[in-house]
């Protein structure tokens, strides 16, 4: 087994994030082979149940509604379509559902006990249930643990010095509040973020010491290459480099042993060979489905052929954890408590997100 460090230095992540390819892979191949079945990659389904209409200004996300990219925003999808699309989920080959809802923190009513329906109703299915709902308290959290939620996503996006650079509407703390919270229940974390934004590799790094230091660290980290959607401020960003995705895989898993590591957006930019390259280096997850919220993702056909060819197989549901009970509403221990958190706007100006906001407004009319 591998040893758990709390205390990763940016400058040790840096030494290893620029070992020359080859160390860096055996490294981190070595590492994943002691900690995980090397065959066995888990695969998700990421299910937008309440697309778009976003008030948030995150730089990277087409959902945002100050930005004009094209994305429809629809209502909170029903218990039934989901319950559905959860079926059809698990004949595909997933193991667990996302379900992720465009809002920037939950709040407490109808739409809430909606989703906790959902969350219930999956969990019958014996399927992962994980949710990405924005910032949560502590009762919410453990409501959704009480109706049998399995994990709960909340990214840290990057280092907090270039989180600032990307969003001005909500705070790197309230992140790590929130993954806090859920850290209170019995629901496992997944945290992770985003590469290709403009950062540097020192941010990269940053990020890294900011999740390996979690105590328990993440069960599971998405590493997501910025698919740069027109209208968004990040529209001119460069594709991500493969070697950068892998250099990034490996060294997540070296800082973060235990953790399933997540190629997660941007996949549909890499060949079957970087994937693979990928999986090697630890990446241990992916996202099935054609789409991502709101972008490309390879057909689940596809990624099933690619696992055919390289000899993997999906890993069966609950096999880090046991599955978590699932109480019904009506013998619930924690009510809402109707609560009106105060989650901080930091509201500093970033210029090219003024400039997105801008065009959206004159496009709009
Ligand atoms: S990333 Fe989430 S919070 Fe940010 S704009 Fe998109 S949907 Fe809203």
């Amino acid at each position: 087994m591998s040893e758990i460090r709390h205390n990763w230095t940016k400058e040790e992540i840096l030494e290893i994030y620029n070992r020359p390819m080859m160390e860096l892979l055996y490294d981190a191949a070595t590492i994943h082979r002691k900690q995980h079945d090397p065959n066995v990659v888990q695969v998700s389904t990421l299910l937008s149940i309440k697309t778009g209409g976003c008030s948030e200004d995150c730089g990277y996300c087409p959902q945002a509604a100050r930005y004009h990219t094209g994305v429809e925003g629809n209502d909170l999808m029903s218990v039934n379509q989901v319950k559905a699309q959860a079926l059809r989920a698990k004949a595909g080959g997933s193991s667990r559902v996302c379900m992720g809802a465009a809002w920037r923190n939950v709040k407490d009513g109808p739409e809430f006990d909606q989703v906790l329906e959902m969350v219930r109703g999956i969990n019958k299915l014996d399927m992962e249930v994980c949710c990405t709902l924005g910032m949560i308290t502590e009762n919410q959290a453990q409501r959704l643990a009480e109706a049998g939620l399995y994990a709960y996503n909340h990214n840290l996006d990057s280092s907090e010095e270039y989180y600032k650079e990307v969003i001005s509407t909500r705070g790197y703390q309230d992140r790590l509040d929130t993954i806090d919270n859920v850290r209170k229940t019995n629901v496992t974390v997944c945290s992770g973020g985003i590469i290709g934004m403009g950062e540097n590799i020192e941010d990269r790094a940053g990020m890294l010491v900011a999740l390996s230091t979690l105590d328990p660290q993440p069960e599971s980290t998405p590493i997501n290459a910025l698919v740069a959607v027109e209208g968004t401020p990040l529209e001119d960003e460069k594709p991500v480099e493969i070697w950068d995705m892998i250099r990034m895989v490996a060294t997540t898993r070296i800082v973060l042993p235990e953790t399933q590591v997540r190629l997660s957006a941007g996949r549909t930019q890499m060949s079957r060979e970087g994937q693979a390259m990928c999986f090697f280096a630890g990446a241990n997850s992916i996202f099935a489905g054609d789409k991502l919220l709101t972008t490309p993702n390879p057909d689940v056909n596809e990624d099933m052929k690619m696992f055919e060819l390289l000899g993997m197989n999906p890993q069966k549901p609950f096999t880090k954890k046991v599955q978590p009970q699932t109480v019904e509403a009506v013998d619930s221990e924690f009510e809402s408590l109707g609560e009106k958190p105060k989650w901080t706007r930091p509201e500093h100006k970033i210029e090219r997100n003024e400039v997105a906001k801008q065009k959206g407004k004159e496009l709009k009319v």
